[in-house]
């Protein structure tokens, strides 16, 4: 029988695949990310036998932990978590990804301390798309400057931008802020046509970012199910 797990990502394959005919989006053009922040390896492990690939957390030492204990699968990690200046040297070491650079410090910290002996880190840049204090990310006004000076670092390869815009119920509005990115995404590959990744749209609001070109969308609790709130 399979699992709950295994129900839930098959469902949101087939959710993803009617929105990319819905919105005119090629077959096979939306990847989907398992994030499982405050979950354990076990599973992820139960994710990885339904198929899922890709998988996102969030804080570094129980991510650091979930690698080593499930190094023996063939899975791709995802860092999407904020980045502290002083823990880039382990997110360089163990992560194929980085969703979160918003600043050059950080992009160059993780250029530095790639190893050699890895592929090039892939980044996202995050843009703070409502401009809130409580986020992160770069305006969209200062992302042209800070995507033009990390594609020049040699251990990086530039592959797109993320966004976690306000949340919204309204999927309109949901609609209009991945449009934002999205347009800024299109304005930047006329320099940089090497970008290939909109990470955007979360439980919550994935088919809207389906609809505005996301390319990967990050699913938490439509997959692991709701998370415990962390204490205040
Ligand atoms: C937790 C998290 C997600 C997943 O959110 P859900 O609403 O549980 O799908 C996606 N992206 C980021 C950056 C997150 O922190």
């Amino acid at each position: 029988m399979a699992t709950t797990i295994a129900q839930n990502i098959a469902k949101l394959q087939q959710r993803i695949s009617v929105a990319e005919q819905k919105y005119q989006r090629d077959h096979d053009s939306v990847k989907l990310m398992a994030v499982s922040k405050t979950k354990p390896a076990a599973l992820i492990r139960e994710a990885a036998a339904a198929g899922a690939y890709h998988i996102g957390e969030n804080y570094l030492q129980e991510a650091l932990e979930k690698i080593i204990e499930l190094k023996d699968l063939d899975l791709c990690w995802h860092f999407i978590g904020p980045i502290q200046s002083n823990k880039t040297r382990p997110i360089a070491e163990h992560f194929d990804w980085v969703h979160g650079v918003d600043r050059l410090k950080i992009a160059r910290r993780l250029s530095e301390q790639r190893p050699p002996s890895l592929p090039a880190l892939n980044i996202c840049l995050q843009v703070n798309v409502n401009d809130e204090s409580s986020k992160s990310g770069v305006s969209l006004a200062e992302l042209p400057e800070l995507a033009l000076a990390v594609a020049e670092l040699p251990q990086l390869q530039l592959r797109g931008l993320m966004a976690i815009p306000k949340a919204s119920t309204d999927q309109q509005e949901q609609r209009h802020n991945f449009a934002q990115v999205a347009n800024a995404f299109k304005a930047l590959q006329s320099q940089l046509p090497q970008l290939d990744t909109l990470s955007m749209g979360m439980s919550g609001d994935m088919d809207a970012a389906i609809a505005e070109g996301s390319t990967i969308v990050r699913i938490g609790t439509d997959i692991f199910g709701a998370r415990a709130t962390p204490p205040a």
